[in-house]
């Protein structure tokens, strides 16, 4: 058999937004498909549409275009194989149902729910299976005759997948190696119900991802005990030669780790789960997003390429192309991985460190405006040079820096008892005195002129520093005080210290 090309996809089904395990999934198959050349396919799995909810399938589009993930096919992208959305390819089902059918590997069946209930009250463990589809009502059971007159009554029915007992199911793993289990324990699955005439997840998932000729289905490890169902329905259908690689990969687990990783978790400890914020359409509930909380893309996903897989070197940060190259399937852990949170806030401090002062200014500057503070583009990038070292996230700047625009109007109490002294006054009085003498207010020649003055006056270095932070800062924070008066520049840092010495 020549090798195939490479095609993965990643199918969620829009019941909400999407989680933060679901990004890792998706980030994960686009790593595979990018590195071995291949397609990377987008398909909506909205077969239940009970559970389906209005604005999700744009929300995960809008987040893999946030995080940079991109798709070579599928909803919103066009491409050879579509309708990539489920509910658009009812007719394409039928023809694979009647062929299970035909070929005597599905029967239907009309058995009501109050009539399954009934047989569950009766038998301990029932379930619908080898053993017990012999008591049903179901084209086993009944003629043909029988079956055909029920269905032109209107009746409904579904159509379920008729297992074997006995066999032993294979589901070769990329990351869990062969997982054997026997057929024995399966349940003859329903594939589809006349009722709404769409499929089931399980028969919609192995048609299309034959008919998209997928080869390989990389999803969480929730899916793994549907895995040797979806093994049997290859081989009902005869395409055992073309059936993908799976690769189940490991849970995401609370930050406490143990347990999985959920909603709740993100609402108790205050991090978010979904990559943007979502709002609810039924409840109205707002939950808070990766983007709105200040993570760049970059961070989020180098966050999420190391929950479940590491390049087993001590070096951390990577760009999306270079996990690209270092990604290695096989190398994912099979235990769950523990969603440490705190790992993501300090990606994305390591990423503001990484990035330039004019990057971040960037993203600040709209921050400042929003302040009512009109500064140059140059002036903001200045603060955020010294200062953004200091932050994990952007919008942590404006508390740190905001007295660079702002002249404080209170000082702060505790700094004041602390760093006021008697001779406090005077000394800066002086201080002003000197400072109005220069013509080059520049930061080394103040520090040179300064500097000189306190050791001439044999003050003290420190009780000079504190006391002039707290007439420029309103407090006892900030960058270097040459860096903060060189910045103010001299009228303004005059009259702060003016406006200081009369207040305290
Ligand atoms: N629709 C399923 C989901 O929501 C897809 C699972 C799979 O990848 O097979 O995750």
């Amino acid at each position: 058999m020549s090798e195939r090309r490479v095609r993965v996809r990643f199918a969620p089904s829009p019941t909400g937004a999407l989680h933060i395990g679901g990004v890792r999934t998706a980030l994960y198959n686009y790593l595979f498909a990018r590195q071995h050349g291949g397609d990377f396919v987008f398909r909506i799995e909205d077969t239940d549409s009970s559970r389906f909810v209005p604005g999700a399938e744009e929300y995960i589009i809008e987040s893999f275009k946030w995080l940079g993930i991109k798709f070579d096919e599928g909803v919103s992208f066009g491409g050879e194989h579509g309708p990539y959305r489920q509910s658009e390819r009812r007719e394409i089902y039928k023809v694979y149902v009647k062929q299970l059918l035909d070929a005597g590997k599905a029967y239907i069946a009309f058995d009501t729910p109050e009539e399954l209930e009934a047989k569950r009250a009766e038998i301990e463990n029932f379930q619908y299976d080898a053993r017990t589809r012999g008591m049903m009502r179901n084209s086993l059971t009944m003629t043909k005759e029988e079956v055909d007159a029920l269905i032109a009554a209107g009746n409904q029915y579904v159509v379920r997948f008729k297992i074997e007992a006995g066999e032993a199911v294979h589901v070769d793993d990329l990351i869990r190696g062969d997982v054997k289990i026997m057929s024995d324990i399966l349940d003859d699955k329903v594939l589809y119900k006349s009722a709404d005439e769409l499929p089931t997840y399980h028969l919609a998932n192995i048609v299309d991802d034959h008919l998209m000729e997928i080869t390989h289905v990389i999803r969480g490890e929730e899916w793994l005990p549907s895995a040797p169902l979806h093994v049997l329905l290859y081989k009902a259908f005869g395409w055992e030669d073309t059936m993908p690689r799976f690769a189940h990969l490991p849970l995401l687990l609370k930050p406490e780790g143990k347990g999985k990783l959920s909603k709740r978790d993100g609402d108790r400890l205050g991090f978010p789960v979904f990559p943007l914020e979502w709002h609810d359409p039924k409840s109205g509930e707002v939950s808070s997003g990766f983007r709105e909380s200040g993570y760049f893309p970059e961070a989020v996903i180098n966050f999420l390429a190391f929950l479940g897989w590491n390049p087993g070197t001590e070096r951390e940060l990577y760009s999306l192309d270079e996990l690209v190259g270092l990604f290695d399937i096989s190398k994912c852990s099979k235990a769950g991985a523990r969603f440490d949170y705190q790992k993501g806030i300090w990606f994305n401090h390591e990423y503001i460190l990484n990035k330039s002062a004019e990057e971040i200014a960037e993203v600040f500057a709209p921050m400042v405006k929003a302040h009512g503070i009109d500064e140059t583009m140059e002036r903001i990038t200045q603060v955020v040079a010294m200062m953004k070292d200091r932050v994990n996230f952007v919008h942590e700047l404006w508390a740190l820096c905001s007295f660079f625009f702002v002249a404080p109007t209170e000082y702060d109490e505790k700094t004041r008892k602390k760093r006021w002294k008697e001779d406090s006054a005077a000394q800066l009085t002086e201080l002003i005195g000197v400072l109005e003498s220069l013509d080059d207010f520049s930061l080394a020649h103040q520090e040179e002129v300064v500097h000189k003055w306190i050791e001439d006056n044999e003050y003290k270095m420190g009780n000079i520093m504190n006391a002039w932070r707290l007439t420029l800062v309103g407090e006892g924070k900030g960058p270097g005080m040459f860096d903060i008066s060189a910045f103010l520049g001299k009228e303004e840092t005059i009259a702060r210290m003016k406006r200081a010495i009369a207040e305290l």
